[in-house]
C-alpha cells in the first residue's frame, strides 16, 4: 500500500484554505493509503510563537484533524516534536541543501519580506520539510499549491542523497485538489489565505462562530461588477468565493454560475455563507467533544509510537550510509 505523509503548522487557527487545500484530501486518502498526518510544531517556530499560544494551537490543530474526519484507527496522527528523528534528519538534509536553492523559495521570500531580522529557521524550513517527508519514504504528499516548490526541493534532495549515497529514497509525488489548491485571502485576492495573517478578516477560521463567518463573507472584497462568473484573471475575488462555494455546497463552478445568473453578488454571498456555516457546524461540534473528552493525548502518544518505528529506522539507515559510526 503506498504511503502518504502531510502536516499542518501549529502557527495559528486552521482556515478554510487548510481544510479545502489539504485536510479534505487527508480524509479521502486514508481510505486507500497508509497515512501519517502530523501537527508541525517545529516548523511553526520558524516565526516567533508565544509558548502558551503554541501549546494551544498544537492541540487545536490535532483536534481539528480528528474533527474533520481523520480516523486514528486508520491514520497515524502525531506531533512532529514528539518524534525527535525529525530534528535529526532535518540537520542531515540541511547539509545536503545549497544556499542558492533555498534563496529561491517563494515562501521564504514572502515570509521574510520587510522584516529586519529574519530567523535562520525560516531559511532552512524546506530542509526540515524534506526530512519530514523522506523519514517515512512517503509516495504521496497532499499539499496546497503553495507547497509545490518545497516538494520539488524535497525531490531534488532525495535524488541528491540517492546519487551520493546509493539508492534509498522514493521520489515523492505531490497531490493537490483540482479546484481549491490555492484559496485566496478574503480581503486581497492576490495573496493566499493564511492562518498566520494578522488580519482575521482575511481568513475564515474553521472554528469561527456562524455569525463571524457570515460577517466575514459579507465584507469580503469583490469587484464592482455583478456577474457571478469564474474568471480568476479578471474576477479573482469572485472566483475565489466560487471555489469555496463549490467545495462547501458540492456544486460545480458551472452550476454556481447558472444558479446566480442575473442576481448580483448579494444573494450569492448570503447563500455561500450558509453553505460554509453548514459545512463547519458539525466539525465544530465534534471538535468541542474531542477537546472535552481528554482523548487527544492518548491518540497523539499512540501516533508518535507508531511512526517512530519507521522514522528511527530511516535515520539509522541514512546515518549509516553517510558514514557515521553507529553505536555498538
Ligand atoms: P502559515 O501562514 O503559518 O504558513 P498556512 O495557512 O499557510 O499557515 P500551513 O501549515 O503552512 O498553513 O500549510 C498547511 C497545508 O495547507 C499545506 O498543505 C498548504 O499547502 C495548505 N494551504 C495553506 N494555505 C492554503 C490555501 N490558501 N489554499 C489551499 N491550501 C492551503
Ligand atoms: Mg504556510
Amino acid at each position: 500500500m503506498s504511503r502518504v505523509l502531510s502536516g499542518i503548522q501549529a502557527s495559528g487557527q486552521l482556515t478554510l484554505g487548510n481544510y479545502i487545500g489539504a485536510i479534505q484530501n487527508f480524509v479521502k486518502l486514508q481510505e486507500s493509503h497508509e497515512c501519517f498526518f502530523m501537527v508541525v510544531d517545529m516548523h511553526a517556530i520558524t516565526v516567533p510563537q508565544e509558548p502558551e499560544a503554541l501549546r494551544e494551537q498544537t492541540e487545536s490543530v490535532a483536534a481539528l484533524f480528528i474533527a474533520a474526519g481523520i480516523d486514528p484507527a486508520k491514520s497515524s496522527v502525531f506531533v512532529q516534536s514528539h518524534v525527535p528523528a525529525h530534528a535529526e534528519m532535518g540537520w542531515l538534509f540541511t547539509t545536503l541543501a545549497y544556499m542558492g536553492e533555498l534563496e529561491r523559495m517563494t515562501q521564504y521570500k514572502d515570509k521574510s519580506a520587510g522584516k529586519d531580522s529574519i530567523g535562520a529557521g525560516l531559511f532552512v524550513y524546506p530542509t526540515l520539510m524534506a526530512a519530514d517527508i523522506l523519514l517515512y519514504n512517503a509516495d504521496l504528499v497532499p499539499v496546497g499549491d503553495d507547497q509545490k516548490q518545497h516538494l520539488e526541493l524535497t525531490r531534488d534532495l532525495a535524488n541528491r542523497f540517492n546519487a551520493r549515497f546509493g539508492d534509498y529514497f522514493n521520489i515523492p509525488e505531490g497531490y493537490t485538489p483540482k479546484v481549491g489548491a490555492r484559496i485566496m485571502s478574503l480581503d486581497d485576492a492576490s495573496k493566499k489565505m493564511s492562518k498566520s495573517n494578522p488580519n482575521p478578516a482575511s481568513y475564515i477560521a474553521l472554528l469561527d462562530p456562524p455569525d463571524v463567518i457570515r460577517k466575514k463573507i459579507s465584507r469580503a472584497t469583490t469587484d464592482s461588477g455583478r456577474e457571478v462568473k469564474f474568471n480568476p484573471a479578471e474576477k479573482p475575488e469572485v472566483s475565489n468565493l466560487m471555489s469555496i462555494y463549490s467545495h462547501c455546497a458540492g456544486l460545480t463552478l458551472q452550476e454556481i454560475e447558472d444558479r446566480y445568473e442575473g442576481q448580483g453578488y448579494g444573494a450569492f454571498k448570503k447563500e455561500l455563507a450558509e453553505h460554509v456555516v453548514a459545512t463547519l457546524e458539525p466539525l465544530q461540534a465534534r471538535y468541542a467533544e474531542i477537546r472535552s473528552s481528554g482523548e487527544l493525548h492518548d491518540i497523539l502518544r499512540q501516533g508518535a509510537e507508531q511512526v517512530s518505528v519507521v522514522a528511527n529506522r530511516t535515520v539509522r539507515d541514512v546515518k549509516e550510509r553517510m558514514g557515521f559510526v553507529m553505536p555498538r
